[in-house]
């Protein structure tokens, strides 16, 4: 749907980006928005499923093409390493097939560690630190094998930004959201009113909610979905689209 693309969305502190999930279009959608690929610091992808990783190759593509023509001292990416936080390193490997190709025309002046991740602080510098947690998006995984999809919690000094990637149940969140100032929830797979029901009657405080990732229900009817949710949760409730920004 216009306008409502692939889920992917980025949090701007101390003049540094940090890319959450990176669905088709990502790239695109940023510059129409005005932000720099070169000041992204980290890349986190919450599962390894298509509609999160779809457009990480040409994300990564854009960024090489990009510091190939800058010529802003201070900005530049060369030398620089970018963690890319990715819980399947199979995916990882398929993305830089891509991005070589026969041609093997992906050779940044910056690199990329890719790395899995499990439940805790996996990211902590310059002010801000990312927590995982595993959730059943994906199932529960065999013995020995690590969990493929995880929500996230972002902290910065004085601002907390919890996103739910994509998620078996809501539960699942329950302690992980408390006291967010902002929560982003997918639609993607539950109901817009059963999710601010299940906020309301367990008490859980925090700040705003944002639907993202939306499903056939907010697709079909956005006004309605989020009358229904208001009528819940009040105007706190906001339903994302693509190239929306946002003040936490
Ligand atoms: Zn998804």
């Amino acid at each position: 749907m216009p306008g409502r693309k692939h889920t992917s969305y980025v949090i701007e502190h101390n003049d540094g980006l940090y890319w959450f999930d990176a669905g088709e279009g990502c790239s695109y959608t940023a510059h129409l928005a005005g932000l720099d690929l070169l000041s992204i610091r980290a890349i986190f992808i919450t599962h390894p499923h298509m509609d999160h990783v779809g457009g990480l190759a040409n994300l990564l593509w854009t960024m090489q093409k990009l510091e190939g023509r800058n010529q802003e001292k201070g900005k530049e990416l060369t030398g620089k390493t970018i963690p890319v936080y990715i819980p399947n390193m199979s995916v990882w490997l398929g993305v830089l097939g891509v991005l070589g190709g026969p041609t093997g025309s992906f050779d940044p002046t910056f690199n990329l560690d890719a790395q899995t991740y499990l439940d805790g602080e996996i990211y902590n510098k310059d002010g801000i630190s990312v927590a995982a947690l595993h959730n059943t998006h994906l199932g529960e995984p065999g013995d020995a094998e690590p969990w493929q999809s995880f929500s996230l919690r972002v902290q910065t000094a004085d601002r907390t930004v919890t996103t739910s990637g994509d998620v078996g149940h809501v539960e699942e969140l329950r302690g992980f959201i408390l006291d967010s100032d902002l929560f982003l929830m997918e639609t993607g797979h539950h109901a817009v009113e059963a999710v601010c029901e299940y906020l309301k009657t367990e008490g859980i405080t925090f700040g705003k909610l944002g639907f993202f990732h939306h499903g056939r229900a907010i697709l079909g009817d956005p006004e309605g979905q989020l009358k229904k949710a208001r009528r819940i949760l009040g105007n706190r409730v906001f339903i994302a689209e693509d190239g929306m920004t946002l003040d936490v």
